[in-house]
């Protein structure tokens, strides 16, 4: 079955687009972070989702790695989205998402990445109460939905997925769902 990889830098409303989006295709919606933070709970490693991307990379990684092959198995029966992230901002820098390793077991056919204006991101960034989100200048932003575009054509050569940008504009989201439903049907 199809396995498809939706990312977007938080903010970007990835997540929002993705649910509205699977009411009309064919898919099964599984979070990354989900998967990552059962497996983190389960070993007492952390609490919450938005602690886990301050752990040692080293113990991000192989928890990404089980991580990725819970979904793999997932992908048996269905269609899979993969809700997750081109990359991670980690104190230690950028860590990447879906490295060799973790595109060997996924084996994605296309990457859909969901990108706004700087601007829209950081201002539903100062208004989501609900998360621990880290506040970032504008530039900073840029730069990392920036590295994301970079690494999703890496991704792309390493695996002959597609890479398709989908825009997410405030007040716009219908559009946004609309443009990755066509991609997906
Ligand atoms: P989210 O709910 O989408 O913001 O994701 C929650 C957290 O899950 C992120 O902040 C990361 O710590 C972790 N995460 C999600 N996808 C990945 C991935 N592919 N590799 C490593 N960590 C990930
Ligand atoms: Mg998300």
């Amino acid at each position: 079955m199809r396995v498809v990889v939706v990312a977007g830098i938080p903010g970007s409303g990835s997540t929002t687009v993705l649910k509205k989006a699977l009411e009309d295709i064919d898919y099964v919606h599984v979070n990354f972070g989900d998967v990552m933070l059962n497996i983190a709970k389960d070993r007492n490693i952390v609490e919450d989702r938005d602690s886990m991307r301050k752990l040692p990379p080293e113990v991000q990684k192989k928890i990404q790695k089980n991580a990725a092959k819970s979904i793999r198995e997932m992908s048996q029966q269905n269609n899979i989205i993969v809700d997750t992230h081109c990359t991670i901002k980690t104190p230690t820098g950028f860590l990447p998402g879906l490295p060799k390793w973790v595109l060997d077991v996924l084996k994605p056919d296309i990457f859909v990445l969901i990108e706004a204006d700087d601007d829209e991101i950081l201002f539903r960034r100062i208004s989501d109460e609900t998360r621990a989100r880290d506040m970032e200048k504008m530039k900073n932003i840029r730069l990392h939905q920036e590295m994301n575009r970079a690494v999703s054509m890496a991704y792309s050569a390493l695996t002959g997925a597609t890479v398709k940008i989908v825009e997410n504009h405030n007040d716009k989201l219908d559009e946004a769902v609309e443009d990755i439903s066509n991609t997906l049907k």
